[in-house]
């Protein structure tokens, strides 16, 4: 089985990594050097162009930001794109937290060139691709998924064929405005209960024990906010991102999301202010910043 890999970023790396202990692997990046790392360091093979990627492979994954950059990365420019190298009978995956629409888009364009097309959007973070115990949501018709299950399990645990093609990307973006609306809750929250004389670390130990507690207040604030760690793993850029393909899925379908709409709004204000880089639980700083209270402890 020969698998190309397009997209070695924070969660593309691991999750490559994994593949490449089990399969034959070819990866490129739009920084050639991290493909070159990765190559050095797997035993992968360099591909100097997406199209070089899906030459030969059976298999091709794209873990990019968004569908934009899979679509640019599809096209590519003088031949040199991921179609190009597509062979009949392969099969794309796109773990890329994408959109619905664009990623029905994709799969009409390879069903002339007899490509098959399944959005398979991840969950689990960094870690959980180290660790290959991702929950992966895939859409997509039955056959290509049963193909690619197998290949999934490399990294995946919990792997969820979810409907049609675009239903993995419409769930991963509901999926992560949940994230948001915790992050921004409980940042009200838990600068509401520091002015009010509870700590944080008193206040968390309580709502984890009570029926308002979430992976949020469980691991992501005790580990990252209140150790003062806060560790780059996925960027609040990101997160902005999943948040506003949620939204306009919202008004796609026509239902009226005022919670979300606000959040929304919050977390882009957020995203500008802690740049591109910042991880997602910085939004965090912003209701530091506001009270005037440090969620330490
Ligand atoms: P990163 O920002 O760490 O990496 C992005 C990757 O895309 C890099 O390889 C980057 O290349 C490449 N890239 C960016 N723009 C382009 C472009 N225009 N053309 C070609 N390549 C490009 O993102 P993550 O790895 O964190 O995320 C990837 C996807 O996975 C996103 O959709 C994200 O929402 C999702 N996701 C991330 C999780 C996480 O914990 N990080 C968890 C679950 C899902 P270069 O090296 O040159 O910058």
């Amino acid at each position: 089985m020969r698998v190309g890999f397009v997209g070695l970023g924070a969660i593309g790396y691991p999750i490559a990594q994994r593949l490449a202990e089990r399969y034959q692997v070819a990866v490129w990046n739009r920084t050639a050097e991290r493909a070159r790392a990765f190559a050095a360091e797997t035993g992968a093979g360099f591909a100097a162009s997406p199209r070089e990627a899906a030459v030969g492979a059976d298999v091709v994954f794209t873990c990019l930001p968004n569908s934009p950059e899979v679509e640019e990365v599809l096209a590519g420019t003088n031949g040199d794109g991921l179609a190009e190298g597509l062979a009949p009978g392969s099969l794309l995956i796109d773990l890329t937290s994408g959109i619905p629409s664009s990623s029905r888009k994709i799969a009409e364009g390879l069903v002339a060139k007899d490509v098959g097309y399944l959005d398979a959007p991840v969950s689990g973070g960094t870690s959980g691709a180290a660790a290959g115990t991702l929950t992966v949501m895939v859409g997509g018709s039955d056959e290509a998924f049963t193909r690619a299950l197998p290949i999934l399990q490399a990294f995946g645990k919990r792997i969820e064929h979810v409907g049609p093609v675009g239903a993995g990307h419409a769930l991963k973006a509901v999926h992560n405005s949940l994230i948001a609306l915790h992050l921004f809750g409980l940042g009200e929250a838990l600068t509401t209960l520091a002015k009010a004389g509870v700590t944080p670390r008193k206040a968390l130990d309580v709502i984890n024990a009570s029926n308002g507690r979430s992976f949020v207040s469980e691991r992501l604030i005790p580990e990252r906010v209140l150790t003062r760690e806060w560790p780059r793993t996925f960027r609040l850029a990101l997160l902005d991102k999943d948040v506003g393909i949620a939204r306009d899925l919202m008004a796609e379908v026509g239902i009226e999301a005022p919670v979300l709409g606000l959040v929304s709004q919050l977390l882009h204000e957020a995203a500008l202010t802690l740049g591109d880089e910042a991880d997602h639980v910085e939004a965090l700083r912003i209701h530091e910043r506001r009270a005037g209270v440090e969620l330490s402890g």
